[in-house]
């Protein structure tokens, strides 16, 4: 405990075990519809780090305000269980991965539970356990029976001397060596298992319009991803091979095309390099489809091009890839960055066919070629260098190249590609199939799963393949031998559904309850990194509609709200492990208190924002608690007597503004905004009981007001002085606080009485006043506020002729001249002010902010009261000030 703070340890475990005796956070069955708030499940490393601490501060304290307002609330937690780490970690420590998972989920739940987040922990799911992988393997069962699966050979990390697959983060460094043994990573193919996605792929980039609670980055990356694009299928002719199929969006280039290019495992590059060692060494060595450049090795080939008839040399490059579009493509320097790139290398003509579209373009003329040999021109222009088809545009020498061209078809091509699921790794799903020499891949019957995972082997390869006896088994279609495949799968499959399981996680005889899911269904308010933006969103996505299409849901979208959160940094740097610039949340727990580090990360910035972790920020939110606290505690050890004055309505109007406009920064998530205005309102009553003996009534509504405005964020210690303010049962379960107020009015009122104050300081600084005897503030005459609503309605160039057409702004001579120029200058940032009324009554019942600061008495004045010359100063907005020294 810091010495000038309060015993927080004591205030939050008491608050933590009152809400575990009452169960405070459980979701009961039978409730209708809660709002269902939901963080991305962590992968139980063992500690809780920052970015799970922001993440889980966001949903627990959105949760928390939603069900204050009313809402039943679904706020469930649970663990992204498999994965390797943790079969490395049980590798090093000579343990399982089982036990080593199950106490990091311990020590974390701990944790969790420390920051006291509001969790329905009867709900908690762990996706290691057989009753939750069974389902993944009932899934995969259903999407097999809608012919949603595939086995196919695809390409894997092979180390030859551990003769085992790699997973890519077991291939390490440039030169890609095996983690283990250092010996170089080999590729190979095997048969893997895939569900297929891209059967999905237009519903999934067409439903994306739809997600209007997702921000537009995640959206778009969803959209890249998934990349459609619309072109042509046609074939060009190989020496030797006959027709070879490519596709191109750009056949509008097809007089450009220099060169052909195909993937280095399309089956002519295969063929090839049986024959020539530089095709064979080039596939199996220096094709790298991830790099940077783009590689590639001449074959002696020719292929003909359909519609010059011109024959262009062949390339095995590395930048095709056999699973999008057809594994071929014309290659068009001048009209491609990656093409041009490849054809300065190996040394390719590169020939201009579009020109820009020139301004004045007449729709038939051909412009001239442009200069392509530095850099490539990409956009859609006009054709040249293109036989009959020069001079027309692209779109339409697109649509009349595809006609003419005999083998050209229009087509579509998807950048995504089927998700392989194999993982060659213990810790995961065993994919429930067993292979059978007479009757091939077999699925398991449902009614035999789990297929559960045997006893941990420690050994180099997969440990299921070490697992002789688990392997041995009888084939569920003819009963003959059989062994079970090794695989288990990706990680991803388990979170693709996990927030289904959460709705009914003891059902035993199916995934979810549809009934249920169906009515809670979708996620209301999903919170997690950006770093998931494309796989695990997009998979979840992909369940969802299979679920949809064939087990009854009724929702074809998981998440209706989505809020990526920005990372915490230390220095503008990710916090990181390597660099040992962490800071831990169990010290600031400690030291501070979880309130503090909870209310200190909502505070400083925007959840989707990055921000700097500041050990200064901690503790001024800390010492803001501790002061809050003793506010409480002078309070009720001495309730006040004062008046229910002007300053008191000022108070009582400063606590509608702030709680009106803090609930709506809290309906957008924008908890800084929320939290600002609410430490502002502290700053108020502070300084009401600091400057006279407060009226009770409205003070204790301000701080109750304060202490459920907080609650969401800070929730142990709202509770405690939720409890010494008198009331009864948790503040989770009260009221929020509501207030009906004219936003603009508020706003205006505030804006008038900061100009004001900033005024009075300037005078007292610039005319040197050292102890000012009497404050005037004078409002502006009525005539002023008419000209200045001319001013903003008017749009007559001449503002002044417009005002003095008004007799009675005209009667004011030279000041209706001289303030209508000032009007005229200004005309631009305008806008209207409070009427002189509201103003006066505005500035009076602010007025004792000013005499406290400036400790002078302070009179509001109407203009009628005062001379001519005061209120040459006085405008709408800007009242005159006259001080008495
Ligand atoms: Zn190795
Ligand atoms: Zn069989």
């Amino acid at each position: 405990m810091s010495e000038t703070g309060y015993d927080h340890a004591a205030v939050e475990r008491r608050w933590q075990a009152a809400w575990d005796d009452e169960d405070a956070y459980r979701t009961p069955d039978d409730v209708d519809d809660p709002t269902y708030v939901l963080g991305m499940y962590p992968y139980p490393s063992g500690k809780l780090h920052m970015g799970h601490v922001r993440n889980y501060t966001i949903t627990d304290a959105y949760a928390r305000y939603r069900r204050m307002t009313g809402d039943e609330v679904l706020h469930p937690m649970g663990w992204d269980a498999f994965g390797l780490p943790a079969e490395n970690a049980a590798k090093e420590r000579d343990t399982n991965p089982r036990d080593w998972t199950f106490d990091c989920i311990d020590t974390m739940r701990d944790q969790m539970e420390s920051m006291g987040f509001g969790y329905d922990w009867d709900r908690e799911i762990a996706t290691c356990t057989p009753e939750y992988y069974k389902w993944n393997q009932w899934l995969f069962s259903r999407f097999h029976e809608e012919d949603l699966v595939e086995r196919r050979d695809a390409e894997v990390n092979w180390c030859p001397e551990c003769e085992t697959v790699l997973a890519d983060e077991q291939v390490e460094g440039d030169d890609e060596l095996c983690w283990r043994c250092d010996t170089p990573v080999e590729t190979r193919e095997l048969e893997q298992w895939f569900l297929k996605i891209t059967e999905y792929a237009d519903e999934l980039l067409e439903d994306i319009d739809d997600l209007e609670g997702w921000p537009n980055s995640v959206r778009q990356m969803q959209r890249n991803w998934i990349g459609r694009q619309y072109g042509t299928e046609l074939e060009f002719t190989l020496d030797g091979y006959g027709s070879v199929e490519a596709f191109t969006t750009r056949v509008d280039t097809i007089f450009g095309a220099t060169f052909f290019a195909l993937a280095p495992d399309h089956p002519i590059s295969e063929e090839l390099a049986e024959e020539d060692d530089d095709v064979w060494q080039f596939i199996e060595h220096e094709a790298d489809p991830d790099g940077d450049e783009p590689n590639g090795v001449e074959t002696g080939l020719t292929a003909t091009n359909p519609v010059t008839g011109e024959e262009i040399p062949v390339y095995v490059a590395d930048f095709v890839l056999s699973d999008v579009g057809t594994g071929a493509l014309m290659a068009v320097p001048g009209h491609d960055d990656r093409d041009h790139a490849f054809a300065e290398k190996m040394g390719v003509d590169i020939e201009p066919v579009i020109a820009p579209t020139p301004d004045d373009w007449d729709g038939e003329t051909v412009p001239d070629a442009p200069d392509v040999s530095e850099a490539a021109f990409t956009d859609d222009g006009v054709l040249v260098n293109s036989g009959e088809y020069s001079g027309l545009d692209s779109e339409t020498a697109r649509e009349r190249l595809t006609e003419d061209i005999e083998s050209a078809e229009e087509a579509t091509q998807y950048q995504l590609r089927d998700w392989g699921i194999s993982r060659q790794r213990y810790w995961g799903t065993p994919i429930p199939v067993v292979h059978c020499d007479d009757c091939g891949a077999v699925t398991v019957p449902d009614e035999e799963l789990p297929v559960e995972l045997p006893e941990f082997i420690n050994t180099t390869k997969n440990p299921l393949e070490a697992a002789e006896e688990w392997k041995q088994t009888t084939c569920p279609e003819c009963g003959g031998e059989a062994t079970r495949e090794t695989d288990t799968m990706d990680t991803f499959v388990d979170s693709s559904w996990y927030f289904l399981r959460y709705i009914s996680p003891d059902r035993e005889n199916v995934p979810f309850d549809l009934e249920q899911a169906n009515d809670w269904m979708p996620v209301d308010q999903y919170v997690g990194g950006i770093e998931h933006a494309v796989m695990h969103l997009l998979y979840s996505r992909f369940f969802t509609k299979v679920l949809a299409d064939n087990e009854g849901l009724e929702h074809r979208e998981p998440f209706t709200n989505l809020l990526a959160q920005g990372m915490v940094q230390l220095e503008g740097e990710k916090m990181s492990k390597s660099k040992g610039n962490v800071v831990s949340p169990q010290r600031i727990v400690e030291e501070y208190g979880a309130d503090t580090a909870r209310l200190f990360m909502m505070q400083a910035a925007q959840p989707e924002r990055d921000f700097d972790w500041s050990e200064e920020g901690v503790r001024s939110t800390y010492a803001f608690l501790t002061r809050l606290r003793e506010m409480v505690e002078e309070y009720t050890a001495n309730e006040p007597d004062g008046d229910d004055d002007a300053v008191a309505s000022y108070v009582a109007s400063e606590i509608d503004a702030t709680v009106a406009i803090a609930t709506e920064e809290y309906d957008e998530l924008t908890f800084n905004r929320a939290l600002r205005e609410t430490q502002d309102l502290v700053r108020t009553l502070r300084q009401y009981a600091d400057s006279t003996e407060p009226h009770a009534d409205t003070y204790e509504r301000g701080l109750s007001a304060v202490v459920r405005l907080l609650a969401p964020v800070a929730p142990h210690l709202a509770e405690e002085l939720h409890d010494a303010l008198g009331n009864d049962g948790f503040v989770v379960d009260a009221e929020w606080p509501t207030a009906d107020v004219d936003y603009d009015y508020v706003a205006k009122r505030r804006q008038l009485v900061e100009n004001t104050r900033e005024d009075v300081r300037q005078i007292i600084d610039v005319a040197g006043i050292d102890d000012p005897k009497a404050i005037d503030v004078v409002i502006a005459p009525d005539w002023k506020y008419d000209a200045l609503e001319i001013a903003i309605e008017s749009d007559a160039p001449n503002l002044i002729g417009e005002l003095m057409g008004e007799s009675h702004i005209r009667e004011q001579g030279d000041a209706a001249a001289s303030y209508g120029q000032d009007l005229q200058a200004e005309r631009e940032a305008l806008s209207m002010t409070l009427d002189p009324d509201d103003e006066h009554d505005a500035l009076e019942s602010a007025a004792w902010l000013i005499e406290r600061e400036f400790d002078a008495p302070v009179s509001v004045v109407r203009a009628d009261a005062v001379d001519d010359s005061v209120l040459k100063n006085a405008e709408p907005g800007r009242p005159a000030i006259e001080i008495d020294d």
